[in-house]
């Protein structure tokens, strides 16, 4: 986001408090919808302003996988502990599989049978006997502007803490600098420690093709910033919201912000930013996997 509309808007925040420097009304989100905004405000827009939504280009094919992957997950914890066995992952796999945005039959086998190594990978690492506190459990809190919720792959519980559990299915392997700058985390974190009333500082990322956890230790002070930085991009939000209302021009409220997000972008086709992007195929970030 350009730091000039960014303090434009910002400029605008008083107008819209209440008593006690209280916003009017919460502003209702979860990570991804806050995610979506600080990536590009138009495709925020696209997403969760405009009605009808504008038509998105076909599904991808990463996607696809990272969704089969995660479900099985779910269903796993959702056995009895002596069924956790590596054996039961091919019915799992299976039966949550999503088809969409591979190239061909031929492709998508292939796919399929490395997502199935890295579970069988992955769950080898796992105590069957261990229940995590949640399970793609919705975790919501309050803040003085925000209504925030949230699903969590996994929240651990690990001795008097709880443990924030993200699975990544992505090309490249994670640090803990990606651990560290997540908002998504740091809000699951932050809305953990409220739900269960226990400290959720620790939040994981774990990179199934690689095997690999990238863990950041938050604090008390770090995962305040976050908070802070979220509410900023809501009241933003809610500034760029109201002004359209008021008859503001949409496109100027919620401008574009071209860049390598775009190739990626559902709304390519619509928007007048991603004509320069070159277009990936639905299959393009899954092709790697079947050299
Ligand atoms: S194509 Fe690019 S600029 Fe346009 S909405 Fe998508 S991400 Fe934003």
């Amino acid at each position: 986001m350009p730091p000039t509309r960014s303090r434009a808007t910002r400029s605008a925040v008083p107008e819209q408090l209440g008593f006690a420097g209280m916003p009017e009304r919460l502003f209702v989100c979860t990570p991804s919808k806050l995610g979506a905004y600080a990536d590009c405000p138009r495709r925020y827009r696209y997403s969760y302003v405009d009605r009808p939504s504008p038509p998105k280009g076909p599904p991808w094919a990463h996607n696809s996988l990272g969704a089969s992957v995660h479900t099985a997950l779910k269903n796993w914890f959702a056995l009895a502990p002596e069924r956790r066995e590596p054996e039961a992952l091919p019915t799992l796999l299976k039966a949550t599989w999503v088809r969409e945005g591979y190239r061909d039959v031929e492709q998508e086998r292939v796919v399929y049978r490395r997502a199935l190594d890295w579970l069988e990978s992955y769950v080898a690492t796992l105590d069957p006997e261990e229940e995590p506190l949640g399970v793609e459990r919705v975790v919501a809190t309050k803040t003085s502007v925000l209504a925030l919720n949230g699903r969590a792959d996994r929240i651990d519980s690990r001795g008097p803490e709880a443990v924030i559990v993200d699975y990544k299915t992505g090309r490249s392997g994670l640090s803990s600098d990606d651990a560290r700058g997540s908002q998504a985390l740091a809000l699951y974190a932050y809305a953990a420690e409220r739900v269960f009333r226990r400290p959720c500082r620790r939040v994981e990322l774990h990179h199934l093709p690689t095997g690999t956890v990238a863990v950041h230790e938050h604090t008390e002070e770090s995962l305040a910033r976050q908070v802070r930085r979220a509410e900023e991009t809501a009241l933003d939000i809610m500034a760029a919201e109201k002004a359209v209302a008021a008859g503001a021009d949409p496109d100027e409220q919620f401008p574009v912000n071209p860049g390598s997000l775009c190739g990626w972008c559902d709304f390519r086709k619509v928007c007048p930013a991603g004509a320069e992007a070159v277009a990936k195929e639905p299959w393009t970030a899954v092709e790697h996997l079947t050299t």
